[in-house]
């Protein structure tokens, strides 16, 4: 290290550069025919983006006024050794000037200047990025890493220097600044941080590994792209004019400290970066021991260092910028304790969190313990969201009112779960304690030996020793604890005032009652199993967590029955719109339409549950349930449609329907929508060109025809065409007459009245009424599959079709009907019915039973009771609104389209070619999913993000979905 470290003005020095300057410089310096210029950001140095007449790019960068040669050559050098290096990432790389040199001097504004032109990497600067994905993080870690290792074999006596920004010499830094920062509180934030550096950094300093390094991967110094799927990857690293000799792991940590900036939780931005770094080159433990305090001193110097120039010299817009998102930074980084720091980073390097953990569990293992409670019983209790005491339709009795009881460790709580977010918004559900519920007054004591550390008014914290003298910690809440400092294992600790909350903790920290889910396994190395001190052995559960059900699924299932998203949660209960999974996440639900009113409608669950209780047969036997369930049915639908066959899914609904309407009509042909689905058994996979077509298909069967999808998105005739409908509509006449010719008469013709699986297309005014009067006169029946959106769904009518004005010959139905109990139906009209009675007998075993029926009963109450078809209508119509306007902000938003609570947005990658999103779509559904909303891609390219909630969504449930999918489309995803 040589000489001292001078504090640099901020905008002293720069180059005062004229319009042309950059363009005449490149051409006479360099002998590069530049034509354009384009000013860049720049701190000290000007940049600017120049570009030649046959479009090769680069940037001119003139150097500050007294910048020397031996350091833009040392840089110059530097790139030219990363040059060669094979790296997965952009480094610029110096011209030679007219005279062989990398360096021209020249003057402006009356000063000698040095500059230099670079190659030009593209890419944008990731702090320009909204949001950073985890993988971008880990990226930025792992580009740290390889440059670490692209430079240790890099060797110049120019390195051998300091200057303000040397890792090594930071608390200088600050200290030479930090009298210019004003408000006490930050100024107290930076000296806690810089007093971290002489704790933990300085006595491991000169032992850590060295290096040259690049020692400026700020967030204006890493370039990143978008790959065509939309996510954003590291594409180039930018100058080097900080680089020195120095600890190597000081790449890492500056790269840690600007990845913390605007996020809502550093330390887990700083986990990710660690973990990508620590996955190319593996860090030592005195690496992982420092790197979260330099990191934190690193954005001392900086908030430190500007706030002088602003004082000095009036900060720029630079400036101004860090400061604001690096004091928050500061402030937060202060409050967190270094060693809980560590832990979390060696933990998300796959280290053991904290060393002395596993001989603290050892030790507690076969410890003599005095339990908490004394000899008073304790039992357990599950308040997970899985258990049944939430399963009652009544309040579940208070606990503790019949003797102790205790929840568990490492256990969600039900009371605690709350919509899922990223990051700092994740809600924190588990326990990483134990909750004890006893009567106020109940005496509690000590279970080991042990000093009392601290006291307040909601418990203690007692300090331990195991016998080979690790201390350990027991942080007892909800005492009113003694006064006595020092106790004996069984010695009063103090009385319950409230729920006890118990933790065995192996860092002297503070770990929250409760933690989120994504952090429980670091947690879990910090706070210990905590039952025995109750003198029972931990509850243990048998159900199966979200891997293991997943490993069960991967061997048990078959992969053609393929699970929404790559990190599927785990559900154990829905009410309403909303689903809970095992760790008390909660979601809410926009495509369930089978939970047509609502996720385990208490009414509906009563009705299944009496009925389950009092008979259960199958149609063949007489009850009265069938008969009013069908008549009550019939009243819905419009005359002549009022016999009805019964069945268990909207496959076999169709099915049915197709086999009527060959056998009536004693023809095969039958007609369908492109793209449509109509369900799994052979027949009617056979009628879904949404199969047949897709992935694994072989075509349409010989007796299938398809009718162009009326689409006014994709087909020939557009949203603009008034009369689209009408159009569409003569197009399929013109099928329905050729192959009227060619003998290939209909025995049917299926479609929904709004295309579902198709991906929420709304049928044009005008089209189904055209096309089944061309059908009829062929002598086909209308075939109108309702599975999707009867019901109500679509807000106007009961059914689709109804909003078309038409009546068809044959009605299917299913999903919503027995609100995700299987029950399905076929209504047709009288004449129809009776012309398939042909003496073959329809059975079917589980359809239209007792329980079925009671069920569909209380589904049709509810829909009225709580006027779901009107409510379908309102929020449907301001959902729809609000998607669209999504429209005009996102360019990725082809189409939005929808009626009632049935809604798709289609998404393109480019509006004039309308090229399928697919990837996104998966992607940004994956990200909502993370951020508590459920939507899903359907549709021919599986790009049309699909919306058809619970009936009973309300307005501020639609305005979560809509600004959450707002959220991910303008952050990344
Ligand atoms: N018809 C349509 C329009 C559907 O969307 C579906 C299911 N997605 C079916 C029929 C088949 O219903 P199920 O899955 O109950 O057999």
């Amino acid at each position: 290290m040589s000489g001292a470290a001078p504090y640099e003005r901020s905008t002293q020095g720069s180059a005062q550069l004229a319009a042309g300057d950059a363009v005449r410089l490149a051409r006479d310096a360099f002998a590069q025919m530049a034509v354009t210029e384009e000013v860049l950001h720049g701190e000290a140095d000007r940049n600017v983006l120049v570009e030649t007449d046959d479009a090769r790019r680069y940037v001119l960068k003139v150097a500050r006024a007294g910048a020397s040669r031996a350091e833009l050559d040392f840089e110059v050098r530097l790139l030219e050794h990363l040059a060669g290096k094979e790296l997965p990432f952009g480094v610029p790389r110096a011209l030679p000037t007219v005279t062989g040199e990398y360096v021209a001097a020249t003057s402006f504004g009356g000063r000698e200047h040095l500059a230099r032109l670079l190659t030009w990497v593209p890419g944008t600067l990731l702090s320009s990025l909204p949001w950073h994905r985890p993988e971008l993080l880990r990226e930025v870690g792992a580009t740290a890493a390889r440059l670490t290792e692209a430079l240790s074999d890099f060797d110049d006596p120019a390195a051998a220097r300091t200057h303000h920004w040397d890792m090594r010499r930071a608390p200088e830094a600050v200290r030479e600044c930090v009298g210019f920062v004003d408000d006490a509180a930050r100024r107290g934030a930076i000296d806690r941080i810089v007093g971290w550096f002489d704790e933990y950094v300085t006595p491991k300093l000169d032992g850590l590994p060295t290096g040259i390094v690049h020692q400026d991967l700020n967030d204006f110094n890493v370039l990143v792209t978008h790959a065509p799927d939309g996510t954003a990857h590291v594409s180039g690293v930018i100058d080097p004019s900080d680089a020195l000799h120095t600890v190597q792991v000081a790449e890492l940590a500056i790269a840690v400290a600007y990845a913390m900036l605007r996020k809502p939780d550093p330390l887990a931005a700083a986990c990710e970066v660690v973990r990508g770094f620590d996955d190319v080159r593996p860090l030592s433990d005195d690496e992982l021991a420092v790197v979260f305090p330099l990191a934190a001193v690193r954005l001392c110097a900086n908030a430190t260092t500007w706030s002088r120039r602003q004082a000095e010299d009036g900060a720029n817009e630079y400036g101004r910028a860090r400061m604001r998102h690096t004091f928050p930074v500061i402030e937060h980084l202060a409050l967190i304790e270094p060693r809980v720091a560590e832990a979390r980073l060696r933990h998300a390097c796959g280290r053991v969190a904290v060393g002395a953990a596993s001989r603290v569990a050892a030790w507690l293992a076969t410890a003599n313990t005095a339990p908490l409670l004394g000899d008073a019983p304790v039992s357990y209790v599950d308040l997970s969201p899985a258990s049944e005491r939430w399963d009652g339709p009544d309040e579940p009795a208070a606990l503790g009112s019949a003797g102790a009881v205790y929840a568990g460790y490492d256990e969600a709580r039900f009371g605690d779960a709350a919509p899922r977010g990223e990051g700092a918004v994740e809600p924190a559900t588990i326990s990483l304690g134990v909750d004890v519920f006893c009567p106020a007054g109940t005496t509690i004591h000590a279970p080991f030996a042990g000093m009392v550390e601290t006291r307040d008014g909601d418990g203690l914290v007692l300090r331990h020793a195991t016998g080979d003298g690790v201390t350990f910690w027991t942080h007892v809440r909800g005492l009113a604890p003694s006064a006595v400092a020092a106790l004996a294992a069984g010695d009063t600790l103090g009385t319950a005032t409230a729920a006890l909350h118990v933790q065995v903790l192996c860092l002297p920290t503070a770990v929250p009652r409760r933690v989120r889910a994504s952090e429980r396994e670091f947690w879990r190395g910090v706070a210990l199993d905590p039952t025995q001190l109750l003198g029972v052995a931990p509850h243990a559960s048998t159900a199966l967590r979200v891997d293991d059900v997943l490993r069960v699924r991967e061997q048990r299932i078959a992969r053609s029955q393929r699970s929404y998203y790559q990190r599927p949660p785990n559900l154990v209960r829905g009410r309403g719109a909303w689903f809970t999974d095992e760790d008390g996440l909660q979601y809410l639900d926009a495509v369930n339409n089978v939970t047509h009113v609502g996720h385990c409608h208490p009414h509906v669950v009563a009705a299944g549950v009496r009925q389950m209780r009092r008979l259960n047969t199958n149609s063949r036997f007489v009850y009265e349930a069938l008969a009013t369930y069908a008549d009550r049915l019939a009243a819905r639908l419009p005359d002549p449609l009022n016999v009805l066959f019964f069945v268990c899914t909207g496959s076999e609904a169709n099915d049915l329907a197709l086999r009527m309407a060959r056998t009536t009509t004693q023809r095969e042909d039958v007609y369908v929508l492109d793209a449509a689905y109509h369900g799994n058994t052979i027949a009617v996979t056979g009628i879904s060109p949404n199969r047949y077509d897709g992935p694994g298909g072989t075509g349409a069967p010989a007796t299938t025809h398809a009718f162009a999808q009326p689409d006014r998105y994709r087909g020939a005739y557009g949203y603009d065409d008034a009369r689209a409908g009408e159009h569409y509509a003569a197009d399929a006449v013109a099928v329905v007459d050729r192959l009227v010719a060619a003998n290939r008469p209909p025995a049917a013709f299926f479609a929904e009245s709004l295309m579902g699986t198709a991906g929420q297309v709304v049928l044009p005014d005008g089209y189904l009424a055209a096309v089944f009067a061309a059908v009829r006169a062929a002598g086909g029946l209308c075939v109108s599959d309702e599975v999707q959106v009867g019901f109500g769904r679509l807000g106007t009518n009961f059914w689709g079709f109804e909003d078309h004005g038409v009546v068809p010959d044959i009605v299917t139905m299913g999903k919503p009907m027995g609100n995700g109990h299987p029950i399905a139906a076929v209504a047709t009209t009288r004449e129809i019915a009776d012309a398939f009675d042909n003496g073959m007998r329809y059975f079917n075993t589980f359809a239209g039973n007792p329980v079925s029926c009671a069920i569909a009963h209380a589904v049709l109450d509810v829909l009225d009771d709580e006027d779901l078809q009107h409510n379908a209508e309102v929020v449907g119509s301001h959902f729809v609104a609000r998607l669209t306007a999504l429209q005009d902000r996102h360019e990725l938003v082809g189409d939005v389209r929808g009626k009632g609570l049935y809604a798709g947005v289609e998404l393109v990658t480019s509006r004039a070619t309308k090229e399928p999103a697919t990837r996104q779509a998966y992607l940004i559904s994956e990200r909502m999913m993370r951020l508590g909303v459920i939507t899903y891609p359907n549709a021919r390219f599986d790009n049309v993000l699909k919306f058809k909630p619970p009936m009973m969504f309300t307005l501020d449930d639609a305005d979560r979905v809509v600004d959450t999918l707002d959220r991910v489309l303008t952050e990344g995803w």
